[in-house]
């Protein structure tokens, strides 16, 4: 089974121009999906892992699959207003403006041992902002692991500090 099968090209969504990486077809699949769980399992080769730090939205739906497996916690990283309790967040460039991400101040303590996960790492500027909030929580990165890298858009360079791993790469 080649997983690449199972992500949709979509051109000009969400704007002209962008090829968007679709993963519905991967979730819908139970095999493939598996499969997909496993290879990014099998990447951190049996390292302890407290909590996995998972991006609004699409980064939810491996990350809780991920907890699970790991016997860790799941913390949702947020758009702003989004999260009920107290927050602390993190801001980063968008091709025209500025966004920010959100996280539970009492979500990480000190020296967690963090996996950090979403679906595409394209410019690194949303998994950047996750590895912000997390280090100022006190977290130790362990990796941040990704469905796919969109290699051409060098998002590695601004997150280079930490272990990196997607399961496909384009
Ligand atoms: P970055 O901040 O430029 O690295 O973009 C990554 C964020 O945008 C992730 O949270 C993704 O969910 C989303 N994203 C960017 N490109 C795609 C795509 O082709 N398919 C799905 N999501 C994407």
């Amino acid at each position: 089974m080649q997983l690449e099968n199972y992500i949709r090209d979509i051109q000009g969504f969400p704007k002209e121009g962008i090829l968007f990486k679709d993963i519905t077809p991967l979730l819908i699949d139970p095999l493939a999906r598996k499969k997909c769980l496993n290879i990014l399992l099998d990447s951190l080769k049996g390292q302890q892992i407290d909590k996995v730090v998972g991006a609004e939205s699409r980064g939810f739906f491996f990350g809780i699959l991920l907890a699970q497996e790991l016997d860790a916690g799941f913390i949702p990283v947020r758009k702003p207003k989004k999260l009920p309790f107290k927050t602390l967040s993190a801001s980063y460039d968008l091709e025209y403006g500025s966004a920010s991400l959100e996280i539970h101040t009492d979500a990480i303590q000190r020296g967690d041992r963090i996996l950090i996960h979403d679906d595409v790492l394209a410019t690194g500027g949303t998994a950047k902002a996750v590895c912000d909030l997390v280090e100022k929580l006190g977290g130790e990165i362990v990796q941040c692991n990704f469905l796919m890298e969109l290699t051409f858009l060098n998002g590695r360079e601004k997150i280079k500090n930490n272990p990196i791993f997607a399961a496909l790469t384009y």
